[in-house]
């Protein structure tokens, strides 16, 4: 079957920011060229620290921003540069939940409205509509009988029920999760994750799913894609990607997530990388990973590596590095 979702050379400049003086810097390319494809009903998780572009990424395949250049194709149909009217219609698809469930809930709005919002810019009646919020309730684990209160009454992992269950309230093919957890106490994240990975299943969407770490992805994700400095790194099947990373970004990352078995997690190498990751607006010429990266050679500060199949490793794997592997 053709790919739900097909991304071919996306990529997202901002104006620079204006100094003190008035002059503007230079453009940001907060996404350079990212390609890949999502198959109906697939996970693919997108990780990487904060503002190397994920979270761009995220709102440009929802069309919440416009491209600045390559294409987007939802279901056979290039979305790229569609209208908002012309996206209208398919709106209904294209789904987000948000990071902070109490800042992403209008505070004046009850449940009721807030989850029937997307129904009622489809055009279906009041009632029709409040039913199926109570539906959605029911289905997402809150009581449809709390559907007349307000965000403020519900816990954080509540309100983050209520973020999803407005998410699908359309029966979307496609939702993006912006780190859907990562402004919740640990406690309930799993739980959120776990009601995500079962709504997916019975459900069949599709989700690109956010997150600044690769512990968060590891359950919902198909495949997982790595990012940093708004290019992908590595990207791969879920699986394999795990066991045996190709990239020194993925196997830095992969460090930080703690392992389930103390002694492996005794025995294991710390990962630490040098610094912070370089500024959007000045990315580092050659690999952009160079200045922070353990294996670096002079050929890294001088050419771009090309995100290819590497090898070394699986052939199902794309990795942008001179020398992937150990
Ligand atoms: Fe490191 Fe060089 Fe690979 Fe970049 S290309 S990740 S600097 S080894
Ligand atoms: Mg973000």
């Amino acid at each position: 079957a053709p790919p739900l979702v097909s991304v071919r050379d996306l990529t997202m400049t901002f104006p620079g920011k204006r100094s003190a003086t008035g002059r503007r810097g230079a453009p940001v390319r907060a996404v350079d060229g990212i390609s890949f494809d999502l198959a109906a009903g697939e996970t693919l998780g997108l990780v990487g620290e904060s503002g190397c572009g994920k979270s761009t990424t995220g709102r440009m395949l929802v069309r919440l921003l416009e491209p600045t250049s390559g294409s987007i194709t939802f279901d056979g149909r290039d979305v790229t540069h569609l209208s908002q009217g012309a996206l209208r219609p398919l709106r209904r698809h294209l789904q987000m939940v948000f990071q902070d469930p109490h800042s992403s809930l209008n505070p004046r709005q009850t449940v009721a409205r807030i989850i029937s919002d997307p129904l009622l810019v489809q055009g279906w009646a009041a009632g029709d509509a409040r039913r199926r919020a109570a539906e959605l309730m029911d289905l997402v684990g809150l009581i449809p009988e709390h559907i007349d209160r307000y965000p403020h009454e519900f816990s954080g992992g509540q309100a983050q029920r209520i973020g999803i269950a407005r998410s699908l309230a359309t029966s979307p093919r496609l939702v993006v999760a912006d780190e859907p957890v990562s402004a919740l106490d640990v406690s309930v994240q799993a739980q959120i994750v776990n009601l995500m990975e079962r709504l997916r299943r019975e459900l069949g969407l599709a989700y690109v799913f956010i997150a600044h770490d690769l512990s968060v992805v590891k359950r919902v994700s198909d495949r997982v894609a790595v990012m940093y400095l708004g290019r992908i790194v590595e990207i791969g099947d879920k699986k394999s990607l795990y066991e045996d990373p190709q990239h020194p970004y993925t196997r830095a990352l992969l460090s930080a997530v703690p392992l389930p078995d103390p002694a492996a997690e005794r025995r294991r190498e710390r990962i630490t990388l040098l610094g912070d990751p370089p500024s959007p607006a000045a990315p580092p010429p050659g690999c952009s990973f160079h200045p922070r990266c353990p294996k670096a050679q002079p050929l890294c500060k001088t050419e771009r590596p090309a995100l290819t199949v590497a090898a070394a490793g699986p052939a199902t794997r794309e990795v942008a590095c001179h020398f992937p592997g150990d």
